[in-house]
Formats: C-alpha cells, structure tokens, sequence
C-alpha cells in the first residue's frame, strides 16, 4: 500500500517536474539560480538540499542532474532513512557509499551536493558544508536549528526557497520568533541570581498547584449537585430505560452500567472481527432495545485486564438523564459534566 503510494508520487512528482520549465516554477528557477552563483563564486562549495520527502528528493536530484548550466560544477546524489529500497528508502551500503562520496568532494572524484530529506539533518556524520536549502521544508523550531547547525563551515548561507504568503512561510516566521524567545529565555536564566530564581519557581509552583485544587473543587462541587439516588438513565432519542444512575460505574476511561437487567433493555450486534487494544476488545455495538428506534449506545468491550468481563461502554451524548423533578430531563456533553456523583472501579 505504502510502497504503491511511494511509487506513484514518485512517479507523478518526477513527471511534473520534467514537464515544468524552469520558468513556470519560480520555486526552481531561484534553487537553480542561486546554485549557479554559489559554485561560481566558490567551486569547492559542498551543501545539502532537505526536500520534505523521499518522492520530493528523488524528483530534485533528477532535476538538478538536468539542468545543464550546472552540470559543469555540480555532482548530486540522494541521501535518505534506511528502510526497503522499493519504498524509495536506502539500505546502510548506499548511505555509506553517498556519504563517502560526499566526504570526498567533487575535486577526487566525489559529489558536492545531496538531495537528502531530514535524515541528514541530526545523527549521520556529514561533512561540514558552505551552503543549506530547505525546499519547501519547514518543520519545527527545533528543526531549523538543526538544518542551520549543518551549513556551521565558514561563511555558510542557509536558504529556505518557500512560496510568499505560503504557511510554510508563515510557519517559518513562527519558527523563528520562538528561536528569540528560546534565545532570550536561556540568556534570562544564565543571568538570573539562584536564590531569587529558586522563590520565582516556588511562586510559580504554589500558584499552578491552587489552580489545580480549585479545578479539582468546581469539579468535586459539579458532581454532588445531585444525589445519584433516583436518577434514571434513558435513551435519549426516544427516552426508553436504560438503567437506574446508582448502577453506573466509571470503569478506567469507560461507564459502563453494572444491572444485570440492562442487556434485556439493549439489543447488541456482535462484529465478525473484533477491534483488538491492549487491555480491551470492542466486540460489537449496542443500540437502544426500543425496535423503532436505532439509537446507538456504543461498543460492546470485552475488558481482558484482571477479571474478563463484557459491558458496553456508555455514550454520554446518547442518554439523557431524568433527573426527578423539578430538574426533568437534562443532557450532559460528557459523563465528567455530569452533575451527580458516579462510582469508580478501585483497583
Ligand atoms: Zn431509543
């Protein structure tokens, strides 16, 4: 599936590209313009391209090895991450055999440019360089930090080639900024005095952890609105009785209702293949017992942690909750709004 994919993007991007005249694609035009000049100025000059992936690199190295005015200063090859060759990745021979290459220079019969995506951005031993372009390729602040690190050598230019106005713009644009406040933040705490730094992260602290306890109190306030006793659970599409409230119990992540009666109230369709997690298996899905009406209430779980055991677990937006008067009926968004209490499995 990944390996088609691969192929045909390949494919399509190669054919794109060959079909595109420099001129169409200002893109090109300035990544080929601005190569000229930098081996012009310097035929010793070795760099990288990052292209954003596999498919992208290929179709570059087959481009630049077509443009004649550079063929006179410029030998390329492709750099990327180990894995199956049918999937464009390249096994450690061909990487090693490219960095060699690279390390060598065009001067002893090496190659002074790669292609590469951003396997050559961290970890691999390259060799320093005078130039970077980032093609279309902007990751994180973290990112640009490091594809900068590779152009370290003397007098090193780093190019990001981006369409104006582009997000990858915009992004780069972010990038930098928070490159500045990491800046100025490290600079902040190197010149910090300790003890005042060590009150500062104290105050901090106390204030995040009161913010936590009155989270934790609204919350504890919200659930005792209502006495559990006497709530009715319904359908809420049709309001057929699913269960008394005192029978829900919050399993894990899960509600699940706990009367043994509630499987005569539901009907369940069991699924041929279950969809297997770690410590559970939904096995089928529940829907309303009322035969008119096809509300779902979500998956039947088997629960394979501890004692096995099958329940379904309950969709808080599909049940609605007759909460006595002079409340009626009321709807909660999710079971934590709920504003009664509900009991919860102890390990
Ligand atoms: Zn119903």
């Amino acid at each position: 599936m990944c390996r088609r994919y691969y192929r045909e993007k390949e494919k399509k991007l190669k054919e794109l590209i060959a079909l595109e005249k420099v001129k169409d694609n200002p893109k090109l035009e300035v990544l080929v313009s601005k190569l000229e000049e930098i081996y012009n100025r310097n035929k010793l000059s070795r760099g990288i391209v990052f292209g954003r992936t596999r498919a992208a690199t290929a179709a570059l190295k087959s481009f630049i090895g077509d443009q004649e005015q550079l063929c006179k200063f410029v030998q390329v090859d492709r750099l990327v991450g180990k894995g199956k060759e049918e999937d464009g990745f390249m096994n450690d021979g061909q990487q090693q055999r490219v960095l060699k290459n690279f390390r060598k220079g065009l001067q002893n019969g090496g190659i002074n440019l790669l292609v590469a995506t951003d396997v050559a951005q961290e970890g691999l031993d390259i060799p320093d360089c005078n130039f970077i372009f980032r093609y279309e390729f902007v990751s994180n602040e973290i990112g640009s930090v490091q594809a900068r690190g590779r152009a370290r050598a003397y007098a090193a230019i780093c190019y990001l080639i981006v369409e104006s106005n582009s997000i990858n713009e915009k992004r780069e644009k972010q990038n930098q900024k928070r490159e500045e406040d990491m800046k100025k933040a490290m600079k902040q705490l190197r010149e910090a005095d300790e003890g005042e730094l060590t009150e500062q992260i104290k105050q901090r602290q106390l204030v995040l952890l009161n913010e936590y306890k009155e989270a934790q109190k609204k919350k504890e306030r919200r659930r005792n609105m209502h006495g559990v006793e006497g709530i009715r659970v319904l359908c809420k599409e049709c309001n057929h009785f699913v269960c008394d409230a005192t029978y829900l119990l919050k399993k894990g992540t899960h509600y699940i209702c706990t009367d043994p009666e509630f499987f005569n109230r539901i009907r369940e369709t069991r699924y041929r293949k279950p969809q297997v997690y770690r410590d559970t298996d939904n096995i089928g899905l529940i829907c309303c017992g009322n035969d008119s009406c096809n509300k779902q209430f979500g998956p039947l779980v088997l629960y394979k942690k501890g004692v096995q055991m099958t329940a379904c677990a309950l969709s808080c937006r599909s049940l609605i909750f007759d909460m006595n008067s002079p409340y009626g009926l009321i709807q909660f968004p999710k079971w934590a709004k709920c504003s009664f209490p509900i009991r919860e499995e102890q390990y």
